[in-house]
This record gives structure tokens, C-alpha cells and sequence, in this order.
């Protein structure tokens, strides 16, 4: 192992910031090189799992799937897996619609918007030259879907302004309206392709999500919880940690939030200060409810874009695994942005009044005694909101970090609205870059 410490001093030729699923992915490939420093006593970042009541949850709906096959080996053989068709649903004008909507529309029972979003989508073109994320919409998928569906899902997700969102991510995260092939990545531009209508998704077969990074996690050998790193500095190569600890480094990877990591740096120069202050997070709110027994529904997701509803995402967690499913106490799980009427403003006890109500209403649960504890959390930063400028500000705040040793990688690392198994691959494929380009011996202070 190439890593010591006392009670005041690690030493380290890579110190690992995070052990979330990059941070993993990193020290995975790294080995006995790398230490990890993780602030919480659990691994798994946004990726946890918690027990509330008896019922598990995930914040927000996890479900596994990677076209990476290294990365897809790596967890089916850390832990057993439990594959099955992912059974998502909209709930579009109160009528029950499969996933994704762009392909199912035909479900509607009303002939005026089947035919409208059909003469929508056949007229619809141009989608190549968008320039922000509420153009390709319309072009796209055309007025019908738009309307119905799109428009108002987003609002409802990302906020009114959908112009001020580029469109480098969708192709990856938005369906296509005819399906395409599932878990790939495109050979001609490197871009993965969104989940479809049977998507094929794995949970792990016992437990929660987090699950998974419990079972990588005992493959790190240095894994240090409790280790809140409070500054850094580039000059010495060293970091504090709330404890008291001080560490020395060759090479730092860090996979906090890019701005809360350059918070923790006194020597960044303020062009790159200012220009980080510019990325947009999406804080999320979490209303998770426990049922009383079990809950027949078989539905693990519905996509929700009725303003009258609140929360734009209704996760059903019971129905990821047989194991979930068998316990004694199914759960509800209600996903609200920053931007919706009922979640800013709103104390929790309204604001889980709102979500009983909007839950009843579209039959989700049948009556509001049927719930029997509730709890609501609050993340401020669940989705990285991508910008037109977000791209250039990741790159310029990077290129000076690398020129530190310092790298940055995963959800909030990059700003990149990524998913946990690109999160380690990426992890991974950092760690494994920096092994094989940065073999020099270790400079400790
Ligand atoms: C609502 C929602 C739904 C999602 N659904 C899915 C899904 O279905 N499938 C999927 O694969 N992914 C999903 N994701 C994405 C997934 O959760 C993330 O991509 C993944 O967790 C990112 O991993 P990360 O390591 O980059 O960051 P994180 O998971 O955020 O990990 C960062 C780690 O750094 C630690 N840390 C922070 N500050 C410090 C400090 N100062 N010192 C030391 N440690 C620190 C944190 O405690 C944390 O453990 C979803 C995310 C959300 C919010």
C-alpha cells in the first residue's frame, strides 16, 4: 500500500475527494495508491439508500443501466442483480400513457390531440439547427407532443425558460419519437442513447440502490469516512480536514461540486471565480411516503406534466426488486424542482398535503389514511442544469485545476447531467488515465 497516516498526516500519491460513484470508479482503478476522504459515514453520494419506517428509499428513483460493458461487469460482479422491464408511465390529461409519451400518444383517448400530435410530429423538422432546448421541442417532436407533454413537463422540471438550457444533452436523455437502440453508445459521436419504452433496467437483489456502492466500496483499500475536507492548497500539495488531519498529495481528484471545490482553494484567479459562479444547479425536493403494507400498483415510474399535480415525478421504489417488492411496507416517492408552486413556500406539512392530494387524484394511492409516515428532504443540488455556457466554464475552470494537479470528475465534478454508471466509468477512466500518464514518484511535503 503506498499510503500512511498517523493521527494528524495522510500521505498520498492520489487523494480521492468523494467515495460517490466517481469517486469509487477512481480509487477502483487507482488501487493502493489512491486514499479516499468521504465526509459522511457511508459511500454512495446521491446514490444512498435510507430506511424510513421499514420502506427503502433512493433519492430520487434509482435504476441501473450502462452501455459501458466494462462498467456493467464491474457491478454485476460486485453484487447480485435483479433485471426487469422498466414499467413507466405519463399521466397526460388525466389519462394513464406509456412511456415515453413521443411514442405512445396513440394511447390518448382523445382523437383531437392524437391527431394533433400525429400532423405535429409528421410536419415536424429542422431539429438539427435548434439552439436551445424549447426550439428543439417544437421542431422535434412538433406542436401536438410539445403541448402536451414536453413543454409543460419541463416547465414543471427545469423552470419556465427552457431557452436558456443548450441542446448537447438530449439526444441522450430524451426519447426519440420512433425508439432507438437501447444501451449504446453511437459510434459516430460517442453519445450514449435515453431510456425507451422497454428498457431493460437492474436493481441490486437485496437492499436499496446503494447497495451497489456498498459492494464496490469493499473493493477500495483505503477508505477513510468522517473526512470533510475544508480547504486545499495547490502550493504545498495539501488539504485540511475538519478533523483536524491535514493531507499531502501528488495528484488530487475531486468530485465535488466544481464551485464548492474551488471555494476550498484560496489561489483561484477571480475570471475563473466568476465565471463558475455562473453555473446553475437544480436544488430538488424529495416527499417520501411510507404505505401501509403493500401496495398492488405494479408501476416503477410515472412522468407527471399536470400543473395541478404536484411534484413532476412519482417514483413507485417497491417495484425495483422481487426483495423490495416482499417487504412488508411498500413506499411512494413524490420528486419536486426548485420551481414548482408547491415546494417553495410551502411547509412540509402542506406541502405533503399537496402531494397526498395530488396522488389520490390520479388513483395512486386510494385514500390519504393509506399513508402511514412521511418524510420530506430537500437537495440542493440534484440535477446540473446545462447551460449554453456550461461547457466552456467546465473546460477553463479544468484546464486550470489539471495545471495544479488537480481533477475533477462526475455528476457535479463536470456539471454534466450524468447518470451514477457513467459517473464510474468516468471515475474510472480518470484514475486509469492519470496511473498510466503521471507515474512519477509521489512529491510528499
Ligand atoms: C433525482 C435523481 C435521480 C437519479 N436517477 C438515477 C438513476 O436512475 N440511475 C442512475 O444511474 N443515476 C441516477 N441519478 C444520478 C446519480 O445519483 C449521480 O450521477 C451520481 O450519484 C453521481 O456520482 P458522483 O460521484 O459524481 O457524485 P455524488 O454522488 O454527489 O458523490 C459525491 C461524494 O462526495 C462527498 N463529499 C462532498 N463534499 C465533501 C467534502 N468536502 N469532503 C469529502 N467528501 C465530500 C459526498 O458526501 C458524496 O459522497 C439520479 C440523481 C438524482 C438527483
Amino acid at each position: 500500500m503506498n499510503s500512511r497516516s498517523n493521527a494528524s498526516r495522510i500521505k498520498a500519491d492520489t487523494i480521492v475527494i468523494g467515495a460517490g460513484p466517481a469517486g469509487l470508479g477512481a480509487a477502483l482503478a487507482l488501487g493502493d495508491s489512491a486514499v479516499v476522504l468521504e465526509s459522511r459515514e457511508t459511500v454512495g453520494g446521491l446514490c444512498r439508500s435510507l430506511t424510513l419506517d421499514g420502506a427503502i428509499f433512493d433519492l430520487g428513483g434509482h435504476s441501473f443501466t450502462s452501455p459501458h460493458p466494462a462498467i456493467r461487469r464491474l457491478v454485476f460482479d460486485a453484487l447480485e442483480m435483479e433485471e426487469q422491464n422498466r414499467d413507466a408511465w405519463c399521466w397526460v390529461n388525466g389519462e394513464w400513457v406509456r412511456y415515453p409519451f413521443q411514442q405512445h400518444f396513440s394511447e390518448l383517448a382523445d382523437s383531437d390531440f392524437r391527431h394533433a400530435c400525429q400532423i405535429g410530429l409528421e410536419a415536424a423538422s429542422g431539429w438539427e439547427a435548434a439552439t436551445n432546448f424549447d426550439q428543439y421541442l417544437d421542431r422535434r417532436f412538433g406542436r401536438g407532443i410539445t403541448e402536451l407533454f414536453m413543454r409543460p413537463y419541463n416547465r414543471k422540471l427545469w423552470g419556465a425558460d427552457l431557452t436558456r438550457l443548450d441542446t448537447d444533452w438530449v439526444t441522450e436523455r430524451v426519447a426519440e419519437p420512433f425508439g432507438s437502440a437501447e444501451n449504446c453508445m453511437s459510434s459516430e459521436n460517442g453519445r450514449r442513447s435515453p431510456l425507451q419504452k422497454e428498457s431493460i433496467i437492474a436493481y441490486p437483489a437485496k437492499g436499496g440502490y446503494g447497495e451497489i456502492f456498498q459492494a464496490l466500496a469493499q473493493k477500495v483499500p483505503d477508505l477513510r469516512f468522517g473526512k470533510c475536507v475544508t480547504s486545499i492548497d495547490p502550493q504545498t500539495s495539501t488539504l485540511r480536514i475538519a478533523s483536524g488531519e491535514t493531507a499531502s498529495w501528488s495528484r488530487l481528484i475531486s468530485t465535488l461540486p466544481l464551485p464548492a471545490l474551488l471555494r476550498l482553494i484560496s489561489n483561484v484567479p477571480d475570471s475563473i471565480r466568476a465565471a463558475v459562479s455562473a453555473l446553475e444547479a437544480l436544488p430538488i425536493t424529495l416527499v417520501m411516503l411510507v404505505l401501509k403494507g403493500q401496495h398492488e400498483a405494479v408501476r416503477q415510474r410515472i412522468y407527471c406534466p399536470d400543473e395541478n399535480i404536484s411534484g413532476h415525478k412519482i417514483v413507485l421504489n417497491h417495484n425495483s426488486s422481487r426483495w423490495l417488492r416482499a417487504l412488508p411496507r411498500h413506499s411512494v416517492q413524490v420528486e419536486l424542482s426548485e420551481f414548482s408552486p408547491f415546494s417553495s413556500g410551502t411547509n412540509d406539512t402542506a406541502l405533503v398535503s399537496a402531494v397526498v392530494a395530488g396522488l389520490l387524484r390520479m388513483a395512486v394511492i386510494p385514500s390519504p389514511d393509506y399513508v402511514r409516515c412521511t418524510k420530506v428532504l430537500r437537495i440542493p443540488l440534484g440535477y446540473p442544469v446545462q447551460t449554453h455556457s456550461r461547457g466552456d466554464i467546465v473546460t477553463l475552470a479544468q484546464r486550470w485545476l489539471s495545471e495544479h494537479r488537480i481533477y475533477t470528475v462526475g455528476r457535479f465534478g463536470e456539471w454534466a447531467y450524468i447518470n451514477s454508471d457513467e459517473a464510474l466509468y468516468r471515475g474510472h477512466c480518470l484514475g486509469t488515465k492519470l496511473a498510466m500518464i503521471e507515474s512519477q514518484a509521489p512529491c510528499f511535503v
